[in-house]
């Protein structure tokens, strides 16, 4: 490393940072190699605006008063995850709305960021410690403990490019798509791409501060499906579905103009989100990788019809942008679900934080993995005669010895519990001490 992120994070204290976004450098490398970029500018922006599916939001409700441990909770009539206990809660974006069509979790998160009353509903069995069976009332983001967005699968390292090869109109993910190769969608922001600006992730890892939705969040994991095997070009940038980060950030920060809703017809419910990532110049090969143009960043192209993703060809996002497709003879319209103009104002915002002092770089505290595992997932059918039953098991916590006044309970050298039926006095302490309720009187 030939320049520190402290050396950089001084600058950018002193006002005398230099920070390009991540087309300005592209432009920028047509006329200076990279150890002139790399003596001239610090920091790059980059911008995203994309629909990013696996997003959701944790909240905190409060508790109640009697208390409630809520079970089976609804917000707006979309379902919200319920296994937390007692009052946290999982929203996850691309939940739907039992009661409205096309309106999901994704909407309620959005909703909550703009300041709206949301309704809420729990309902509860009731317990000794957890009495209240049922809630019904409205929150908002000021009422709520915690709101915070949690995205396992962010900002991908390039996506396939989609095309149809049926005689039928598809609706997917990437949008409508038309038969017979009628048109190619994508959904990357090419050279402003997070990723894309750092392919072997150098600089960017496990708490990473990144422009989150208008706020301020981190990286905290690898994403899900995190890929290091795709192919990469011959500059070393992956040319299909390659990395992602996971990602988290205080909710009621954040700008409603950087996250969106949206109901993708014959699909469902996804989360626009705005990801900005800060990319510090620490060397010639990193003003190396920042230079990268569209016409350098290729896409595998897919058919999503005819009982897959099939490869059908190859593309850069020079001709991406530019509107038009050559496929097999074929011109395709291009069409885009990443929001170009979005991307750019996230790149621009990120670059003046930076330069007015607002927002520093952290070193990662971990680099991301070198190799992923992408299992796919194995069919096995359940046999209906199995009827699962649910047996208690001791978790060997030890709270039977710790109460047990004749050793009669003991871990043994594999630190498992063990009973010696001669030492027990028969007091039932371990009765009261277990939590699963495993040790019971006999007879
Ligand atoms: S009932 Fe027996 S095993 Fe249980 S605490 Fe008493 S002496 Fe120990
Ligand atoms: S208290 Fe119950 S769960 Fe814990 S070690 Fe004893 S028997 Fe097992």
């Amino acid at each position: 490393m030939n320049r520190t992120f402290e050396e950089i994070n001084e600058k950018i204290k002193k006002g005398q940072a230099v920070v390009l976004t991540a087309e300005e450098v592209s432009r920028m490398a047509e006329t200076h190699t990279p150890q002139e970029i790399f003596k001239q500018v610090d920091v790059v922006t980059t911008g995203t605006f994309s629909p990013m599916c696996s997003s959701g939001a944790i909240i905190n409700f409060g508790h109640a008063s009697p208390p409630i441990r809520m079970e089976k909770i609804e917000i707006n009539d979309v379902e919200v995850y319920s296994g937390l206990a007692a009052v946290d809660a999982y929203i996850g974006a691309t939940s739907e709305s039992s009661k409205k069509s096309g309106y999901g979790g994704a909407h309620v998160i959005e909703e909550l960021i703009a300041g709206n009353d949301v309704h809420l509903i729990a309902e509860a069995k009731g317990t000794d410690c957890y009495p209240r069976k049922y809630v019904d009332t409205y929150i908002n983001k000021e009422k709520v403990n915690e709101f915070y967005l949690f995205n396992p699968r962010n900002a991908y390292q390039n996506y396939g490019v989609a095309v149809n090869g049926t005689k039928e109109v598809m609706y997917t993910y990437m949008g409508k798509l038309l038969p017979d190769f009628g048109n190619a969608m994508y959904a990357t922001s090419g050279e402003l791409s997070p990723l894309l600006n750092d392919p072997e992730m150098r600089t960017i890892g496990i708490g990473t501060r990144i422009y989150l939705c208008g706020a301020q969040g981190y990286i905290v994991w690898n994403g899900t499906q995190f890929n290091t095997r795709a192919n990469t070009n011959d500059q070393g940038i992956p040319i299909a579905p390659a990395r992602t980060i996971a990602v988290i950030g205080n909710a009621k920060e954040m700008d409603p103009s950087f996250i969106k809703a949206a109901y993708i017809e014959g699909y469902g419910v996804t989360l626009y989100v705005g990801i900005g990532i800060a990319i510090p110049i620490i060397d010639v090969d990193m003003a190396r990788r920042v230079s990268v143009k569209n016409e350098n960043i290729e896409a595998m192209i897919f058919d999503y019809g005819n009982g897959g993703r099939l490869p059908v060809g190859k593309t850069n996002y020079k001709v991406l942008w530019s509107g038009i497709l050559e496929l097999n003879g074929k011109r395709l319209k291009t069409g885009t679900l990443t929001s170009l103009r979005k991307s750019r104002q996230i790149a621009e915002k990120l670059k003046e934080q930076i330069a007015s002092g607002d927002f520093t770089l952290t070193q990662p505290v971990e680099r991301m993995p070198k190799n992923s595992i992408l299992n796919k997932l194995e069919i096995r059918e359940s046999d209906p005669e199995n009827k699962s039953v649910v047996t208690k098991v001791c978790i060997n916590c030890g709270s039977c010895i710790g109460v047990c006044p004749t050793n009669a309970l003991f871990f043994n050298e594999n630190d498992e519990v063990e009973f010696n039926k001669t030492l027990c006095t028969n007091c039932d302490q371990c009765l009261d001490a277990c939590p699963v309720g495993l040790v019971k009187k006999e007879g």
